[in-house]
Formats: C-alpha cells, structure tokens, sequence
C-alpha cells in the first residue's frame, strides 16, 4: 500500500481518512465475527482479502453463502469493507457501481463500504423494499 492519491472526486487526504475508516471497521468486523461464529480463521480472513484486492468476488461470494447461516450480518459487513478495500487499491473506489457518478466524501464517511450514490442506493430500497404504490 503506498500513499494515497487523489481518485473519483476525493482528495487524497479524504482517501487516507476514508482508508482509515475502512481498516477500522474492518477491525471491528473481523472481531465480530470471530465473536458470532468462532471460526472464523486467517484463511477466511486471507480469502476475503483476497478477494477483495483481485475483484474476483465470485469466489467469495460462494464461500460466504456457505457460511452466511452463522453470522450472516457482520461477514456481509466484513465481505462489503473488504471488497471497499479492494476498490481502494485498485484506484475505482467511490464510485457508483450502478451509473459510475462519485458518490461523494460525505456518503462515504458515513458509509466507507457503499457501493452506490444516494440516489442509486434509493432506488434499489425502492425495488426491494414494499411495494406500497404500484409502478
Ligand atoms: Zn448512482
């Protein structure tokens, strides 16, 4: 990891406060885990690293399904920090996943993993949420 640089419409001093927020909840997350499942090892943890830095989130995915009956919460909180993690490295983070807008330091310091802009993310709960008006 070298130092930050500037990406996606953040500063590179907001990129090293966001990384840092990132490696915090991260921290907090694994210990989670490890409290909820009591197995979670350095291979699982070795494995979502992983996964996050290559993107190659298939993999992941399917050993996270596998396990998601324990402690299904806080390994989706560790999985989606990772992958942030991964994004990061890869210079792509804090962009929208769905129409590829930055998403903005103020999101992100309130929500270090997100994957998608507000109106975005208002969209998908509108989708998946109830469907209280028709259309
Ligand atoms: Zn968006």
């Amino acid at each position: 990891m070298g130092a930050p640089a500037a990406m996606n419409g953040l500063d590179a001093r907001q990129v090293e406060r966001l990384a840092e927020e990132l490696a915090r909840l991260k921290r907090e997350a694994t210990a989670g885990v490890r409290k909820a499942s009591g197995e979670m090892s350095e291979e699982d943890a070795e494995l979502f690293r992983d996964a996050g830095l290559t993107g190659d989130g298939a993999l992941a995915e399917a050993e996270f399904e596998r396990d998601v009956a324990g402690a299904g919460q806080v390994r989706a909180a560790l999985l989606a920090i990772v992958a942030a993690e991964g994004r990061l490295a890869g210079g792509e983070y804090g962009l929208c996943e769905d129409c590829g807008e930055a998403i903005g330091f103020a999101r992100l310091e309130a929500h270090p993993a997100a994957t998608r802009c507000v109106r975005c993310q208002e969209a998908v709960e509108k989708r998946g949420g109830p469907a209280r008006f028709a259309g």
